[in-house]
């Protein structure tokens, strides 16, 4: 069982976080100055502990530790955060991965495989688009956004081939803040990852009548909006009824005219589920569509991300060092994209939550506890070392 250094693991992710702190909240958005500054950091801590770094215009971070054979195991996790964000979103995984590899280090540990430290660029997409580093080290394509707009932060085309890893990869483990409530408040310390969730989005129109708000009497109207407020109370009753670990939300609503004095005459929403059964994103669609294809004027599919499965293996050894830590774990699914959707495409990938004090993140008000900062990085340490020892 080998322990990470707490106090040198909280100095390095405050040392990060005040590169980019501002009153509001952290602002690392890729390709800004505090996001190089931080890449610099970065850069030196992995230095520091034992790996040669590679990165260039793209913003990855790569950090190698090498090991006996060529096969190669990847943790990490993105330094960019969204605008006024919180200090251990993406930023935990990445310093953790770090002083793991410093903890084997120093205590002369080397391992079969090689690993990479990676913190990859742009994950929340709030610069260009979502997952671009990751995309790019995994050697995925690059999204028609993505192409059309690095040439405005002078990345080519051989800048982002130039990511791509190049040896075999057995397996990745990311470490990250829930973002959710659940591990907060069953006072559980580690969550293992069954699943990223997939998701898929529709735009639905509810058509009335435009008309004068003081002339038209209540019984002549067609009121798009009334219409449509019982879907709004609908949908989260139906989730919960087809899949209780589902989720669907209506969080984006344009009303036309969007007057004070006109009947609204068009409502536009738009529809997102997300689950780990993809049929149950099928069948909570079908039955809310089937409730109200009365007043529905039409239906469009606008997004769709399949869901990501964790291997076993990796949640197994996730369990074991928890367990041999005397951790609670929770297996749960993740409710939110990350990285591991890219490498879960090239390798068997595994990931392990920390509680989010009351479930905040993508704020200035996101925490974790000290304590759960260096459990999570003790379990991703020990869950490397057991992966190092499976046999292919
Ligand atoms: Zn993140």
């Amino acid at each position: 069982m080998v322990k990470i250094n707490p106090q040198r693991l909280k100095t390095s992710l405050t040392e990060l976080a005040d590169l980019a702190r501002t009153p509001e909240g952290i602002n690392r958005m890729t390709y800004t100055k505090a996001f190089w500054d931080s890449c610099k950091y970065v850069t030196q801590l992995m230095e520091d502990a034992g790996m040669t770094v590679r990165s260039n215009a793209v913003g990855n971070v790569v950090g190698t530790y090498p090991g006996k054979t060529q096969r190669k195991l990847v943790i990490g996790s993105h330094i960019d955060s969204v605008p006024n964000g919180g200090m251990f979103d993406g930023c935990l995984g990445v310093m953790a991965a770090i002083e793991a590899i410093h903890t084997l280090h120093e205590q002369g540990i080397q391992l079969e495989h090689s690993v990479d430290v990676v913190a990859w660029a742009e994950e929340e997409g709030v610069v260009i688009s979502g997952l671009m580093g990751s995309l790019a080290y995994c050697g995925l394509p690059l999204t028609p956004i993505q192409l059309e707009k690095i040439g405005d932060y002078h990345i080519t085309l051989e800048d982002i081939q130039a990511c791509k890893v190049q040896e075999p990869v057995d397996y990745s483990l990311e470490l990250h803040i829930e973002q959710g409530g659940v591990l907060d408040q069953t006072k559980e310390d580690i969550g293992i990852v069954t699943a990223i969730v997939a998701l898929k989005r529709y735009r639905v129109v509810i058509e009335g009548v435009a008309n004068h708000a003081g002339t038209t009497p209540m019984p002549l109207r067609e009121d798009a909006l009334v219409k449509a407020a019982a879907i709004f109370q609908r949908m989260s009753t139906l989730v919960q009824e087809v899949d209780p670990e589902m989720v669907g939300t209506i969080g984006h609503v344009e009303i036309e005219p969007n007057a004070v004095n006109v009947v609204p005459g068009k409502v536009s929403m738009i529809w997102e589920f997300r689950a780990v059964k993809e049929e149950s994103l099928e069948i909570a669609f079908e039955r809310l569509k089937g409730e109200f294809q009365d007043i529905i004027a039409s239906i469009t599919p606008i997004q769709y991300e399949r869901a990501y499965h964790m291997d076993e293996t990796a949640m197994e050894v996730i369990e074991q060092a928890s367990k041999e830590l005397g951790l609670r774990t929770r297996k749960m699914p993740s409710g939110a994209g990350h990285d591991t959707m890219c490498l879960a495409q090239i390798t068997r990938p595994g990931m392990i939550f920390v509680p989010s004090v009351g479930g905040i993140s993508h704020s200035c008000k996101e925490w974790t506890h000290w304590e759960d900062v260096t459990n999570g990085a003790n379990v991703l340490v020990n869950a490397l070392l057991k992966l190092d020892q499976q046999s292919q």
